[in-house]
C-alpha cells in the first residue's frame, strides 16, 4: 500500500468514525458472561462511541470476540493472553497468535505484558510470553497492546530490545506507570492508552506526564467491566463511559472535545491501521 493510498483509506475512516470515541480497549466478552452487552452496546452508541475494541485475554476466549467482531459492524478484537494468565499458556507459540491474527476484524496482538503486582504468573513465564506476542506483531506487522503494572525497569528493558531488533509498533494500554516509561514508549514510537484512571482524583503524577505527551500519541479506552471512571468510580465500566476519560484529557490538554474526538480517532486508525 502506498502512502498516498494509505491517506485516502484514512480520510474514509475519519468521515465514517471521527465525529466520535473509540474505546480502544475494552473486554465485552465479561459483559456478555453478565447478561449485559446489548443494554451497553446500545448505551455507548447512543453517547457517540463509534468504535470498540474488544481485548483478548486468553486463546479459549478468542473464538468469542471474533464471533462478536463478524456480528457488529463497530467492533474490532485482538489475540493474545494476558500475563495473569501465562502460567496456563507455557505451550503456546507464535504461530498460533499469528494464524488467529489472519482474521480481518482482528487488528492487534494482546493484551500481553508483565504484572507484578499481582504477580498471577511467575515472572520469568510472563516474559516469555510477552516475547512471543513480540515476535508475532513483528511477523504480522500489527500493533501489541501491552499491559504493565509495577514492571517499569523490565518493560523498558524489553522494549528497548523489541524495537532494536526490528519495527514493532504498539501502546501502553491503561498508562498508570512512570515517567521513565512513557518516554522510552514514545521514544520507539509507541502510543499511549489513558483509561478512567486519568479522572481519579489521586491521580495527579498521571495528568503531569500526560500534560507532556503529545495528543498525536494519545489513545482513550475504558478496560471496561474495570475502572469505571469519576463519577462511577467502583461501579461496573461499560464503553459509553470513555466519553468521560476524553472530556478530561480535554481539560488536562486545554483542547476542545472536538479535538479529543478527531485527534484520537485519527491516532487509533493510524496505529490500528487494519481496522475497516
Ligand atoms: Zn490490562
Ligand atoms: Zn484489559
Amino acid at each position: 500500500m502506498t502512502e498516498h493510498d494509505f491517506g485516502s483509506d484514512l480520510q474514509i475512516k475519519l468521515d465514517r468514525y471521527g465525529q466520535g470515541f473509540i474505546d480502544s480497549h475494552c473486554h465485552l466478552d465479561y459483559l456478555q458472561r453478565d447478561g449485559d452487552l446489548e443494554g451497553a452496546l446500545e448505551r455507548a452508541r447512543r453517547n457517540n462511541v463509534t468504535g470498540m475494541l474488544t481485548i483478548s485475554t486468553s486463546i479459549a476466549g478468542y473464538d468469542a470476540l471474533q464471533t462478536l467482531s463478524d456480528q457488529e459492524h463497530d467492533i474490532w478484537c485482538t489475540v493474545g493472553v494476558h500475563p495473569h494468565d501465562a502460567e496456563g499458556h507455557k505451550d503456546l507459540k507464535v504461530e498460533d497468535l499469528v494464524k488467529r491474527a489472519a482474521h480481518p476484524r482482528t487488528i492487534g496482538l494482546g493484551e500481553t505484558g508483565l504484572d507484578f503486582f499481582y504477580d498471577n504468573s511467575p515472572r520469568d513465564l510472563q516474559e516469555a510470553l510477552f516475547w512471543r506476542h513480540i515476535d508475532a506483531a513483528k511477523e504480522t506487522g500489527l500493533p501489541l497492546i501491552v499491559h504493565t503494572r509495577d514492571a517499569d525497569e523490565t518493560m523498558i528493558r524489553i522494549l528497548k530490545e523489541a524495537g532494536a531488533s526490528g519495527k514493532i509498533t504498539g501502546l501502553i494500554h491503561c498508562f498508570s506507570s512512570g515517567r521513565a516509561l512513557a518516554e522510552m514508549a514514545l521514544d520507539i514510537g509507541f502510543y499511549i492508552s489513558l483509561s478512567g484512571i486519568l479522572t481519579f482524583k489521586k491521580a495527579n503524577d498521571l495528568r503531569d506526564i500526560v500534560k507532556d505527551v503529545p495528543l498525536e500519541r494519545l489513545l482513550i479506552e475504558t478496560d471496561a467491566p474495570y475502572l469505571a471512571p469519576m463519577p462511577h468510580r467502583g461501579k461496573k465500566n461499560e464503553p459509553a463511559y470513555v466519553t468521560l476519560t476524553a472530556e478530561k484529557l480535554a481539560e488536562v490538554k486545554s483542547v476542545s472535545l472536538e479535538d479529543v474526538s478527531a485527534v484520537t480517532t485519527r491516532n487509533f486508525f493510524t496505529l490500528f491501521h487494519k481496522a475497516q
